[in-house]
């Protein structure tokens, strides 16, 4: 363990790449800590010990035991995996259960999972008090509203504290329970107050970590703007309006070892800026793996993606049409909500040959659908950070995004000027509306029509640098500013 480091950081979170993920949140959690070694932050992470954790870290060291845990006996654990110093949060009662860490086999929620998230934030303020003996955090950092409630356990636990930190992912979940739990959570009756847990009639856990923390940040400057407006701010914007002084965004990065079209395993054929010739095999490999008619000029479009409303995928099933009037094709890999998957399901057997989706979860499909595809299709309604641009930017896939929140912050759009000063790397639109998308889209065609054009979009993406080493800095002067170092 890093246990020299100048600062201590302890992160929470309820998922953390490659142990367990659902979405962006697994791969932040997973790459900023081993981006934040390098700049004197040592930081371990706080994990609730799912089976499929527990199957995949084999030796874990005893640090903590309690004999009453919301509900069961608990431990803390401790591990190292891939570089990531672990505490694991052993609670059989509350994370012993298959699948996805939030909901049933059939989709709905756990119905106790106020407990089993107030159980993570609780470990995690206790850790930050200084329960283990042999480690204790200068910060702690809190993800997401499954960590949220851990700012106001510290605060309202009284005595010296470690600063906070509470970063927005996506401010669309946002944890709220019947204020009925309050005792069963260990918090305070005076912690039913507007400036304390209560949200709207509900015990909000993302609102607590916002009301609480010490700083709080997103996951891109234009997001943090977003946010504190009516429609991105969810009901949450009076509140990030307050907190203003105390709010910005960092724009993530990626695990560019992870996502490494040089080095990876899972592709036809590796390749970069110098081989560049070689990524054609991938889309010839991609075309014949999901069925797709074998064209070399057919600009292929990409999408990976979570199917929701959120994501905009209703306008790729809607802009279908025009994408076939251009001769295009589009590769999808999604899971989510029932009418997108039967509307993409009725799209292929409308266009043969020229649609194809697989429904699930597949790293490996994601990483060959980057590699394959000209373009990648990002039409999301809002979008905090987003990951998939900056993965199809370093895989030389072409992003067409919808200029909002982080993709407004790591897309340049291929406009005239763009173009003529050679910095351009994908193509934006705005508003997301049918209009705007398919004149997007058409602009795509275009541009692929000019090979010279295309290809430059391609590596400059390519060399876009969208490591974790800039955010990293800047978590790090985040975290110094707040210690006065
Ligand atoms: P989200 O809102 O879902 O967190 P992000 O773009 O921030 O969206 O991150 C999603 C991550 O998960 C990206 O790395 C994306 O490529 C990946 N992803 C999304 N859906 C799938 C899927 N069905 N299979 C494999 N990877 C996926």
């Amino acid at each position: 363990m890093n246990a020299g480091a100048a600062i201590k950081v302890l992160s929470v979170a309820s998922e953390v790449f490659p142990l367990i993920k659902t979405g962006g949140l697994a791969d932040v959690a997973g790459a900023l800590p081993q981006a934040l070694a390098r700049t004197g932050v040592g930081v371990r992470t706080l994990l609730p010990c799912y089976p499929v954790v527990r199957e995949k870290v084999k030796k874990a060291v005893l640090e903590h035991e309690f004999t009453e845990f919301f509900g069961g006996k608990a431990r803390i654990l401790s591990a190292r995996f891939n570089d990531i110093d672990l505490y694991l949060l052993e609670a059989p009662h509350l994370y012993d259960r298959p699948g996805n860490p939030y909901t049933m086999p059939d989709g709905a929620n756990w119905p106790d999972n106020a407990l089993r998230f107030a159980a993570l934030a609780r470990a995690a303020a206790s850790i930050g008090q200084g329960l283990l003996k042999n480690w204790q955090p200068d910060i702690v950092h809190a993800h997401d509203w499954q960590a949220g409630l851990t700012p106001a356990y510290l605060v309202y636990d009284g005595g010296p504290r470690p600063k906070t930190v509470m970063t927005v992912h996506n401010l669309a979940f946002q944890g709220q329970f019947p204020p009925e739990m309050l005792g069963r959570l260990g918090l305070p009756s005076h912690a039913w107050r507007l400036d304390g847990v209560e949200y709207y009639g509900t015990i909000g856990y993302l609102k607590s970590g916002l009301q609480f923390a010490d700083r709080i940040t997103t996951v891109s400057p234009t997001y943090a703007a977003e946010i504190r407006g009516p429609d991105a701010g969810m009901g949450l914007d009076g509140l990030l309006n307050v907190r203003a002084r105390d709010l910005s965004g960092i724009i993530n990065g990626i695990d560019t070892r992870v996502w490494d079209p040089a080095a990876d395993d899972a592709l036809e054929s590796t390749y970069d800026t110098d081989n560049f010739g070689a990524r054609w095999l991938n889309k010839k490999a991609l075309q014949e793996r999901m069925g797709l008619d074998r064209s070399d000029d057919a600009l292929l479009l990409g999408v990976i993606s979570r199917l929701s409303w959120q994501k905009g995928l209703d306008l790729v099933l809607q802009s279908l049409p025009t994408i076939m009037e251009f001769g295009g094709q589009v590769a999808l890999l999604g899971a989510g909500d029932t009418n997108l998957v039967e509307g993409f399901r009725a799209a292929m057997g409308q266009y043969p040959g020229r649609v194809s989706c697989e429904f699930g979860f597949d790293e490996s499909l994601a990483h060959q659908i980057q590699a394959g595809c000209d373009a990648i299709l990002v039409p999301s309604r809002f979008e905090p950070c987003g990951l998939t641009q900056l993965c199809a930017l370093r895989y030389g896939a072409v992003p067409v995004v919808a200029r909002v929140g982080g993709l407004a912050d790591t897309i340049i759009d291929a406009n005239e000027m763009a173009l003529g000063a050679g910095v351009a790397t994908g193509i934006q639109f705005f508003p997301v509306t049918l209009d705007a998308y398919t004149g997007a889209l058409q602009r795509a065609a275009e541009l692929y029509a000019r090979p010279d054009d295309w290809q430059l979009l391609q590596t400059n993406g390519m060399t876009t640098d969208v490591s974790w080493a800039g955010p990293a800095r800047r978590y790090a002067d985040l975290y110094r500013t707040l210690l006065g170092r």
